[in-house]
């Protein structure tokens, strides 16, 4: 089958950062949450929320807190929460810090520069900052704004430093996670919360067909994958069976990714009738094929892979499902990114704002360039005060002004092109008009990435993705 690139929709598209043939594909894994089954955000994201308020309340917080509520809009992925100073912040590949809010306050340029430039060095990760890199955990970065609003305007009502209020948070959405509180919920009505792709089984039937094994490595338990995999693959959940099971050659429960790319943990077979667990002593039985927990070394034997570059994999988590399975293992791997796909809408819905910026910023670098040239000819003639040298200095000055009202509107003119993506933080994968923390890490560890999985479905089981050439500024000398 012949494709034309061109004939895929953009937002149903693979971007390749790394070429990957996938005839040397053997396997093809895939995570459960957000990759396989896509949750509905205005649901999932908000029960989770509001069982944290409950929690929280308990814990002490005021009773206020449960009149709360959620705008599942209003943080993105890629922030990090500075958790001593009560800020969210975004920050671009340098780890320049961009855009800082003080719960929903929003840090001027001078407190952001003041806060933040001189720690350029360090690396905004564990434990100082908390980084929002799954959807699950947008949750986090609201409520603790909240809350870190609420103590600024009653001191008396919420007695805890920002870091006290960060752990309150992270420890209530995390109970809420492991208790029930969310997955009770969810496994009595799926449909309410999870989103069903009338393509998932074909997507998958065509690379089995094509002679990939196929496989789910999640870190949910038996019984909630079991629910979460009825719905998706169309059985009413009121019945559950295990018809879903023949999709895959092999299902890792229980996996704590990304552990699993790295130490070895125990081993065990799960009963899919009762869901009981039995020691494999490490033992794999040919008969099984649903486990819980383990490593990838057994994974690899089970499904018979001799080299990491022979797996494709596929997640939603940078750090939980990537990162190490690319670093250590060298899976190749493919990112699932909900929001590119509202991404790219804006992209081409204001690309003639984005090239007037261009413009404007072409302006402004030929007022920079003929500033240092005329400032050069100065200098280099300073000693011999010459009429010359007094009209070339009043030509700098006015130049220089119009240069620093083209940067002004330059600045403005950024920032509203951005708000066309997102109202507070603008476009996911850029910071200014670099790339953003996020997007380098998109790059660094995802061979491919796409909105969602169902997209394999546009391109053959065999074709081959090619990545754009790699530039340097200097290789653009001879244009
Ligand atoms: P996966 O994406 O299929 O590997 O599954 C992710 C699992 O992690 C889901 O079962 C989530 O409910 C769970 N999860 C997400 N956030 C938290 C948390 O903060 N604490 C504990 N579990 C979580
Ligand atoms: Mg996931």
């Amino acid at each position: 089958m012949h494709i034309s690139l061109s004939e895929i929709d953009p937002k149903n598209r693979i971007y390749c950062n790394r070429s990957l043939n996938m005839r040397n594909i053997k396997a093809v894994g895939f995570d459960m949450d957000y990759t396989l089954a896509l949750y509905k955000p205005e649901e999932f994201e908000v029960l989770a929320y509001q069982e944290t308020l409950k929690k929280l309340v308990s814990a002490g917080y005021p009773e206020t807190v449960l009149g709360f509520t959620f705008d599942i809009t209003h943080m993105i992925r890629g922030l990090a929460i500075d958790k001593h100073r009560g800020n969210i912040i975004k920050l671009d590949r340098h780890r320049y810090v961009k855009v800082a809010y003080h719960g929903f306050k929003e840090l001027t340029r001078e407190e952001r520069r003041s806060l933040y430039d001189a720690s350029l060095a360090q690396s905004y990760e564990e434990p100082d900052y908390a980084l929002i890199d799954t959807l699950f955990t947008l949750a986090d970065a609201y409520l603790f704004a909240q809350l870190i609003d609420l103590r600024n305007k009653n001191p008396d009502k919420i007695r805890k430093t920002p870091l006290e209020i960060y752990r309150d948070v992270r420890h209530s959405i995390d109970l809420c996670h492991r208790d029930g509180s969310i997955k009770l919920k969810v496994a009595k009505n799926p449909g309410k919360y999870i989103k069903r792709d009338p393509l998932l089984k074909d997507t998958l039937e065509r690379l089995r067909q094509s002679g990939r094994k196929i496989f789910v490595v999640t870190n949910s338990l038996w019984d909630y994958t079991h629910v979460v995999m009825n719905y998706i693959f169309g059985n009413d959940t009121q019945n559950l069976t295990l018809d879903w099971v023949q999709n895959f050659d092999v299902i890792v429960t229980g996996a704590a990714k990304p552990s699993f790319f790295m130490s070895p943990n125990p081993l065990y077979e799960v009963d899919p009738q009762s869901g009981l667990l039995r020691n494999t002593d490490g033992v794999l039985s040919p008969d099984s094929k649903i486990y819980q927990g383990g490593n990838f070394k057994q994974l690899h034997e089970r499904l018979g892979i001799s080299s990491g570059p022979e797996i494709l994999y596929v997640g939603d988590h940078i750090y939980g499902d990537i990162l190490r399975s690319k670093k250590e293992l060298g899976w190749r791997t493919m990112l699932v990114i909900n929001e590119l796909e509202a991404e790219l809408e804006a992209l081409l819905k204001f690309k003639d704002e984005f090239k007037r910026y261009e413009e404007l910023l072409q302006i402004k670098d030929d007022l920079d360039d003929e500033i240092q040239k005329l400032q050069l000819e100065l200098e280099k003639t300073s000693t011999e005060a010459t009429k010359g040298n007094a009209s070339k200095s009043s030509t700098v000055q006015s130049l220089t002004q119009k240069r620093d009202s083209t940067r002004e509107a330059l600045r403005r003119s950024m920032r509203k092109y951005h708000q066309n993506f997102h109202g507070t933080w603008g476009q996911l994968m850029k910071t200014g008009h670099q790339n953003s923390r996020f997007a380098a890490q998109v790059e660094n560890y995802a061979c491919l990435y796409t909105s969602q999985l169902t997209n394999l479905l546009n391109y053959s089981p065999n074709f081959s993705f090619r990545s754009a050439r790699d530039f340097m500024p200097h290789d653009f000398v001879h244009d």
